[in-house]
């Protein structure tokens, strides 16, 4: 029989299995504290679990692993940046940050990206697998032991598209806030997409509390179709309606990014379409510097940006500017994987 993913299990279903063994059903809770909460990373560690039991759990189940593969730390500002090595030898990245308002991780959801941003470094390599809810959860955990910080909130911005994951990154999600792991309210939750509008539906439906970020980069589908591909798929008019709807039916802000590319999307004229579409809306814009990245010539500064930002206040738009974190080890995510698998 195949062994089975145990840290991609809900409480209930691991104590289904543990009872399928003939163990009393209580040993479930303690096998999933020292997964999830102790963090232990062979059952070998469980020492309130007798030996014969132990041998069981090997033989029916595998602890999904990654390691540290590199550490970039930032001499300016706290970040961290990790590269792990999967148990299949895939690469993938995380950031922490720190932030006045505690730590935060960055953390990927996918190995590569199928979604095609001209100017992401994630996308370049193609998409690979995606990434298994303990794969997910294991990024948080190998953060925190490696750093001694505690993460309190997080970011789904890493590489890949969180949404093209649909049932993994929920699943994740409800493990991360389940009350007996590491119980993080998904309030501390950004889940950043380009825009797959029938997913917005339906986490819209699953009410999980997060904030949903919404990459949007322009305010006309010529120019966004010309550096997003899912613009062909699913238009700006189609996207702002699933937003609408999200706020709606959720009750919650939603945050526009818009990397702000010098000469692309960055005149009076954009700022006015982008006021057109935004205004009166319970949503926030985010700009971003865009980060260049050696493969395309996409260029930002900061004068630029902040332009931009006058004129969309101006407009009466609510607006931030991303802080750049890690400016000296390329904590923008994509880039240190990119260096890695050619
Ligand atoms: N696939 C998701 C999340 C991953 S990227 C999404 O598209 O939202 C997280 C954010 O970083 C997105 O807004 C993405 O468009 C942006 N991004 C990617 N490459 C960038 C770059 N070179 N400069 C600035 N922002 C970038």
């Amino acid at each position: 029989m195949e062994k089975l993913d145990i840290l991609s299990l809900y409480p209930d279903e691991l104590a289904a299995e543990i009872e399928a063994l003939g163990e009393k059903k209580f040993r479930a809770a303690q096998i999933f504290n020292w997964l999830h909460v102790k963090r232990a990373v062979s059952f070998e560690e469980m020492t309130n679990i007798s030996l014969s039991l132990r041998t069981k759990l090997d033989d029916r189940f595998y602890i999904n692993r990654l390691n540290v593969a590199k550490t970039l730390e930032s001499s300016i500002d706290n970040t961290v940046k990790y590269l792990y090595e999967l148990s299949d030898g895939n690469h993938v990245e995380c950031v922490l940050m720190d932030y006045k308002h505690g730590n935060s991780l960055c953390i990927s959801t996918q190995v590569g990206c199928k979604m095609g941003c001209q100017f992401c470094a994630s996308t370049i390599a193609g998409f690979k697998r995606n990434l298994e809810p303990s794969e997910m959860l294991s990024e948080i955990y190998e953060a925190e032991r490696s750093s001694g910080r505690k993460v309190e909130s997080l970011v789904l911005m890493g590489i890949g598209e969180p949404l093209d994951n649909f049932d993994n990154v929920v699943r994740f999600l409800k493990l991360l806030s389940c009350p007996e792991g590491k119980n993080l309210s998904l309030r501390h939750v950004s889940l950043s997409t380009c825009g797959l509008v029938d997913r917005i539906y339906k986490l819209a439906e699953l009410k999980l509390g997060l904030t949903l970020s919404v990459s949007l980069h322009a305010a006309d589908d010529k120019r966004r179709s010309e550096i997003m591909p899912v613009n062909n798929s699913y238009n700006i008019e189609k996207l702002l309606k699933a937003c609408r709807d999200y706020i709606a039916s959720t009750g919650r802000r939603i945050s526009f990014e818009y990397a702000v590319i010098r000469g692309v999307n960055d005149s009076k004229a954009d700022a006015d379409k982008l006021i057109g579409l935004l205004k009166g809306m319970n949503c926030h814009v985010n700009l971003i510097p865009v980060n260049e990245i050696k493969e395309r010539d996409f260029k930002s500064d900061r004068r630029s940006v902040l332009n931009f930002q006058h004129m969309l206040e101006n407009g009466g738009l609510n607006v931030t500017v991303r802080r750049t974190l890690g400016s000296d080890i390329n904590a923008a995510c994509g880039q240190l994987r990119r260096e890695y698998e050619i």
